[in-house]
């Protein structure tokens, strides 16, 4: 028999979710604060309860996608009786500290409870891209993982409740280091009359998707650079790189990763 889901939160990510999981065939009962959001879903099925505790007495797994850790805590502390019945996924971003002090919290109260990070957007959950970061529990992971992995592939990153949320959080540092990177590209090649589409289409995504293991594997903490790359030559090509941005007059809170690589650069030669 299918575990019957409770799902708090039908914002834009949380009525995905819910979506696809009824599309999956799971026995979904949605709640959200305001009424009036479910209508959609309870036509493909879903049960809409009035408040937290009802849906929560309808599922045998809590899932809360809201805003933030606040109003996890809000929509939460009524209930926790309820709660103690079954476990909680909280796929509602925060920070690391707030992912731990939940997880005493809930400890306290005799809730088992999961922390959860999703590496997607509305678009690509339940497809290939779309994948969700877990950590609690082993036991409770290999529970869950198979209930909720039509929105996406779980991956379990530890016991820590801490580290769904620190993997979640440095995931998407990279991609928005990526993302001002290009940005950037875009920015001076427009700024100086390029073609912005074909330089996209032949040059910046064939030149990225090449780097990307190079950059992911290599990321490192330390300010050393490798022998093969010669700190005062990669100074002189980011300066190069600043000067032709200020030559082209892009706006310089676009070319902040490259005053931050240059100024690791220098740092690196000045410790020889
Ligand atoms: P939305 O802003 O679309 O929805 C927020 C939801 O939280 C709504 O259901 C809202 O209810 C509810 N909410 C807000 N405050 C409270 C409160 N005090 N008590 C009860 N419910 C409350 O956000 P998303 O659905 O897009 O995001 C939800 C979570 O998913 C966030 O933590 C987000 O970081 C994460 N996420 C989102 C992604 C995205 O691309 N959208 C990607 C990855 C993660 P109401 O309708 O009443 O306002």
């Amino acid at each position: 028999k299918p575990e019957r889901i409770a799902f708090l939160g039908l914002g834009a990510m949380g009525r995905t979710l819910a979506r696809t999981l009824l599309e999956a065939g799971r026995e979904v009962t949605v709640w959200n604060r305001t009424p009036g959001k479910a209508g959609d879903l309870v036509a493909r099925g879903a049960r809409e309860a009035s408040d937290p505790g009802e849906a929560i007495d309808a599922g045998d797994l809590t899932v809360a996608c809201l805003l933030d850790d606040a109003s996890v805590r809000e929509t939460l502390a009524p209930v926790l009786r309820e709660l103690s019945g079954g476990p909680l996924v909280n796929l509602t971003s925060g920070s690391v500290r707030q992912a731990r002090e939940l997880a005493r919290w809930l400890d306290g109260h005799g809730v088992r409870f999961l922390a959860g990070g999703i590496l997607a957007v509305p678009q690509t959950v339940g497809t290939e891209a779309a994948s969700v970061l877990y950590s609690g529990p082993r036991d409770l992971f290999d529970r869950v993982a198979p209930v909720l992995s039509p929105v996406g592939r779980p991956h379990w990153v530890g016991e820590d409740p801490g580290f769904a949320s620190l993997y979640d959080m440095a995931a998407l540092s990279g991609m928005y280091g990526m993302s001002a990177g290009a940005d950037h590209a875009v920015a001076l090649v427009h700024a100086e009359g390029g073609d912005v589409e074909a330089f996209k289409r032949d040059v910046l995504r064939p030149w990225m998707e090449r780097m990307l293991p190079i950059i992911a594997g290599e990321a490192d903490v330390s300010v050393s650079v490798p022998e093969e790359y010669n700190a005062a030559m990669q100074a002189t090509g980011l300066e190069n790189m600043i000067s032709t941005s200020e030559e082209a007059g892009v706006p310089a809170e676009l070319s902040g990763h490259l005053r931050a690589s240059l100024w690791r650069m220098r740092r690196a030669i000045a410790a020889g």
